[in-house]
């Protein structure tokens, strides 16, 4: 369920848009998610799709999903359809049907007819080297194309030509007339078509001439009518472009383009390119893999929708660097889930524990509720048995100082249970210990015991009533901060392949209460004592139950930093 206060507040977007509603520049707003569909959605998108839907939830307005799709050699209908699938799942749903850039194509071709009309556009016959040549630098004007003056009837020729496929790819373009010499190199005659002779997920084989993206950007905008045009950073300096398409084009929408900075995840990696990489190279299991920072790897890990809403919220909106650490995301996430997620008892590093004094109808079971604060969740009989498992490392033969837990001769509280005494060690021959056995005190169901004080809970198992689970086990995915950012001795980037973690995931059996059993996938649930799991999306059923380590219950990633 949405609520307003679930969104960043007052920044500076949403100053705008208030001062746009008062002022009644708008008397509602309408914005656009636009992903190309050219990969997952990772928590990059996250941010900029709570931000868009965000903005149209709080302010009464409308959102569309809008495909940005003008390169077909890199989009496809899988893409499409996961991005819808991610966007839905976040709790959002965009206005009316998606949209899509390719549905303007028409429109596009039209506009550059009027355009080169107009006398703003042309046919450039550069190569692309020697486009770059002519383009100048950052600090040196470029020089117009020898091309720059053909008449608006030859353009047009030459234009509705290379529409017609009678020039081979790559060997013409259509470019705006603009400034060479402009300080700001998007305004040197940007080329706004290209020849590419290649399928197109929606328009199949129709065009052998794709648009660019700013030219196709702010006309998508201008024609849908949105009034707060959302984009990261780095466009910034190609608004005077978006600027000038939509002013010397007849469309009646008159968007307006605001920036704000992209989300970068430490540990991480944020760009569809790079994951794709990750996914084609056999780095990870697909898209979904709950180590991916994808959305659908992150739904498969566990994360919920709250908790990502939560995540940003808490990372906000403005121009400033945002580069933030894992453990913002997962103090969200779990944040989210303590409150969210019912709780069980499971055991991951099983060591058995022998009740010497147990006897059927003296030794007493309990139930518990499922969580402390929810009654409602309901409760469930913790089952006892002469034979049960606790975690390995709650005992400890030579206890280090402050070992609250199980020691030779000590007294630990089973949680929802009776506390118990270990007597005895067992061994094996090679000096492991491979059993406890211990005594339960009776008098201490559901009480303290008489005279002494037990400070130590430990969570277990039944033997006989346990089920065995698979359980997976994630760590980061990369070893170093930023793996797209380091540097060889040759100055060079590394590839971010090279600080894959290669432990990054571990499968083991565990043993959890039988409550575990005849779950549908996606259930959450926190093992008491650990963290937080999920059943798997894919590969969990009813009777082979599978889950994923969402997030430990404390935070361990600022002690390894
Ligand atoms: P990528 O490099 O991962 O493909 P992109 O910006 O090219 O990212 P798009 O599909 O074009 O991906 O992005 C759709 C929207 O999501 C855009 O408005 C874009 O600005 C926004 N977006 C993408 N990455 C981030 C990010 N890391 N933080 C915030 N917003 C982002
Ligand atoms: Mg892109």
């Amino acid at each position: 369920m949405l609520t307003k206060d679930q969104f960043a507040d007052n920044h500076f977007i949403r100053t705008i848009i208030e001062e746009d509603l008062k002022s009644g520049k708008h008397t509602a707003i309408q914005t656009r998610f636009p992903p190309e569909p050219n990969g997952y959605l990772h928590i990059g998108h996250a941010k900029s799709i709570c931000l868009n839907f965000g903005l149209a939830y709080i302010y009464d307005g409308q959102c569309n999903l809008r495909f940005d799709d003008t390169n077909p050699e890199k989009e496809n209908q899988e893409y499409v359809d996961s991005i819808k699938e991610d966007v839905r799942w976040l709790g959002f749903e965009w206005s009316g049907e998606p949209r899509y850039a390719s549905d303007y194509f028409d429109q596009l071709f039209d506009y550059a007819v009027g355009l080169i009309k107009e006398g703003k556009a042309y046919v450039d016959d550069l190569t692309p080297e020697e486009m770059r040549e002519y383009r100048g630098t950052l600090t040196e004007p470029g020089k117009n194309s020898p091309y720059r003056d053909r008449s608006v009837e030859e353009n047009l020729d030459l234009f509705y030509k290379m529409r017609d496929g009678a020039f081979p790819d790559g060997s013409k373009t259509l470019r705006l007339k603009i400034d060479m010499a402009s300080g700001n190199i998007n305004l040197r005659d940007p080329v706004i078509y290209r020849i590419r002779r290649a399928h197109h997920h929606n328009t199949g084989d129709k065009w052998c001439i794709y648009p660019m993206y700013d030219y196709t950007h702010a006309l998508s905008d201008a024609i849908e009518n949105i009034t707060h045009s959302l984009c990261t950073l780095e466009f910034e300096s190609h608004r005077p472009l978006y600027d000038w398409v939509v002013e010397n084009t007849p469309v009646t929408g008159k968007p307006r383009q605001y920036e704000f900075s992209r989300l970068e995840l430490l540990y991480s990696i944020t760009s569809k390119r790079k994951l794709n990489q990750l996914v084609t190279e056999g780095h990870v299991s697909g898209w979904d893999d709950p180590r991916m920072p994808t959305i659908s790897g992150m739904r498969r890990r566990g994360y919920t929708p709250e908790g990502l809403r939560l995540f940003a919220k808490r990372v906000g909106i403005s121009k400033s660097e945002n580069i933030v650490d894992m453990s913002v995301l997962e103090g969200a996430i779990r944040e989210e889930l303590e409150n969210s997620a019912p709780r069980l008892m499971a055991v991951l590093d099983p060591l058995k524990v022998t009740l010497t004094n147990f006897e059927a109808g003296k030794t007493q079971s309990r139930s518990a509720a499922f969580h402390p604060n929810h009654e409602a969740m309901g409760s469930r009989e913790v089952p006892v048995s002469p034979t049960i498992y606790i975690e390995r490392d709650d005992f400890a033969e030579n206890p280090p100082k402050g070992f609250k837990r199980l020691t030779p001769g000590g007294e630990v509280r089973l949680r929802h249970g009776y506390v118990i005494r270990c007597d005895e060690v067992v061994k094996d021959a090679a000096g492991n210990v491979v059993e406890l056995k211990c005594s339960i005190d009776h008098d201490t169901l559901g009480k303290n015991p008489e005279g002494r004080k037990v400070k130590g809970v430990i969570h277990w198992v039944s033997a006989e009533h346990a089920a065995p689970i698979t359980v997976r086990l994630y760590d980061r995915l990369f070893t170093v901060e930023r793996p797209d950012a380091v540097r060889g001795d040759d100055g060079e980037y590394l590839p971010f392949t090279d600080f894959l973690n290669p432990e990054s995931v571990r499968e083991i059996t565990a043993y959890a209460e039988s409550a575990v059993q005849n779950l549908p996938p996606e259930s959450h649930w926190q093992f008491e004592r650990i963290g937080y799991f999920v059943t798997d999306r894919k590969d969990h059923t009813a009777d082979k139950p599978v889950f994923n380590k969402t997030v430990g219950l404390k935070d361990t990633w600022q002690k390894a930093a």
